[in-house]
This record gives C-alpha cells, sequence and structure tokens, in this order.
C-alpha cells in the first residue's frame, strides 16, 4: 500500500515539469487581455436601428452615413 502511494507520487511529480500552457491557452489569454481593455477604455458601441450600422464610439453620430437616420435612432449596442 506504501509503495503504491509512493509510485503514484512520483508519477504525479513526474508530469509537473511537462505542464507548460498550450498555444491556444495562451491565443485565449490574449484574447481575454484584449476584452479587458475595452472594458477598462470604456469602449460605447452605437447600433442604428434602422440598418443595423455600427459605431464604436462616445455618442452617437449625428445622422447614420448609411441610411442617414437621426441620433434618436441609435441604441446602445452592447456585445
Ligand atoms: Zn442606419
Amino acid at each position: 500500500m506504501t509503495q503504491e502511494v509512493l509510485e503514484g507520487k512520483r508519477k504525479i511529480e513526474g508530469q509537473i515539469p511537462e505542464r507548460r500552457p498550450e498555444p491556444e491557452e495562451l491565443e485565449r489569454r490574449r484574447e481575454g487581455a484584449k476584452k479587458q481593455a475595452a472594458i477598462s477604455t470604456g469602449l460605447t458601441v452605437w447600433r442604428c436601428k434602422v440598418c443595423g450600422y455600427l459605431a464604436a464610439r462616445e455618442k452617437p453620430p449625428r445622422e447614420c452615413p448609411i441610411c442617414k437616420a437621426s441620433a434618436d435612432r441609435f441604441e446602445l449596442f452592447s456585445f
């Protein structure tokens, strides 16, 4: 029994140097950091309710460059 535990422990310890972040994992972390940056800069996105045009700015445009809808046709767009 004791022997088995020791064997098991040695196996687990042996796996530790093998642990390193996978490229996928690194990519996911980078994406997460990007998202965090967007939140901390307070990026606001406005969506034209008429044509679906998206404008990333603090305030909605005076009129939609696509369909010329006025600013009150814009709504806050959340991701
Ligand atoms: Zn529009």
